[in-house]
């Protein structure tokens, strides 16, 4: 499994695609976008024309797409793997997606013998460039087993938490906790701000204590203190995330009212933050 496609080759898949590259796999990568396709070209990656080449010609694809919608039309749709593939063929998904949709994939391509592992990633686009991503995973141990040379190609910590689905179900659950920590951190910072204390002392004294998260200890400091909010995931992005969060609670019939109030808050700010804003923008429904 020496050649591996990228489908996708936006702010994350591009980075995923030189990681690859570095380590010595072939890496050949499609993307509907002229620009992205151009970007990856200057980096060394062979562009095909469309995904068909890559299910023939390689051994492991990887996607990194926006959303459930375009995964499921990428792998079931008249150009996917179904109409062509090479035996043995491995898909990695490592979108943000739904889990039911993954599993209703994974159903469709079994029958083909082709195998799909959910490994989506935490650590933005420097992260997909070092290769220094976090993943959570799933798949069958046989199908994780083959696919960890790809997996280790590009991250530096992975958990596999279950059979197919669950790295989504897990991954949805982390930005769940992230949004929410977003909005309820720009409420402390607000409130503190607002009694007189500095946000960066606050955010010292907080990280030092049990209030603290991956938002007050990489957020604040990195994107939203220094006014930089350029992380490399978009408003549009997290929303998306949120969204399929909520989808999720909904299916699963639950009542999770604080999780729905974060999901509304996000949903609602459509309205006053725009989609390609970074996500970090959500605290200015409090700080301005
Ligand atoms: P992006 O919008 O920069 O890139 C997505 C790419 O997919 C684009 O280049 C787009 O042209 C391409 N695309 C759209 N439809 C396609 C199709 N039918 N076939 C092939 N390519 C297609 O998004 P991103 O920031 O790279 O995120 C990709 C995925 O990774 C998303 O699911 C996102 O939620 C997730 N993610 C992003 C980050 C981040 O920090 N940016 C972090 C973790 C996870």
């Amino acid at each position: 499994m020496r050649t591996i496609g990228v489908i996708g080759l936006g702010n994350m898949g591009r980075g995923m695609a030189l990681s690859l590259r570095r380590r010595g796999f072939t890496v050949m990568g499609y993307d509907p976008a002229p620009a992205a396709r151009e970007a990856s070209a200057a980096d060394g990656i062979a562009i095909v024309e469309g995904p068909s080449a890559l299910w023939r010609d390689c051994g492991a694809v990887v996607l990194s797409l926006p959303t459930p919608e375009v995964v499921e039309a990428v792998l079931l749709g008249p150009a996917g793997p179904l109409h062509g593939a090479q035996p043995g063929l491995l898909v990695i998904d490592t979108s943000t997606s739904h889990p039911a949709v993954t599993r209703r994939i994974a159903a469709a391509l079994a029958p083909a013998g082709i195998d799909l592992v959910d490994a989506p990633v935490s650590g933005g686009p420097k992260g997909a460039h070092a290769a220094t991503l976090t993943m959570v995973i799933g798949g069958s141990d046989r199908a994780v087993a083959r696919a960890e040379p790809v997996l280790a190609a590009l991250s530096a910590t992975r958990v596999h938490v279950g059979g197919v689905g669950a790295g989504h179900v897990t991954k949805l659950a982390n930005n769940l906790l992230c949004a929410a920590h977003l909005l309820t951190a720009a409420e402390a910072v607000r409130m503190a701000r607002d009694a007189g204390v500095d946000p960066e002392r606050l955010l010292a004294g907080i990280n030092a204590g049990s209030g603290r998260s991956g938002v007050t200890q990489v957020n604040f400091p990195t994107w939203v203190l220094n006014g930089a909010f350029d992380s490399g995931f978009t408003m549009k992005l997290m929303r998306k995330d949120v969204r399929l969060a909520e989808e999720l609670i909904g299916a699963l019939d639950l009542d999770l009212p604080v999780s729905t109030e974060a999901a509304r808050l996000w949903r609602e700010s459509a309205e006053a933050i725009p989609d390609d804003a970074d996500f970090n923008a959500i605290v200015t429904l409090q700080l301005t």
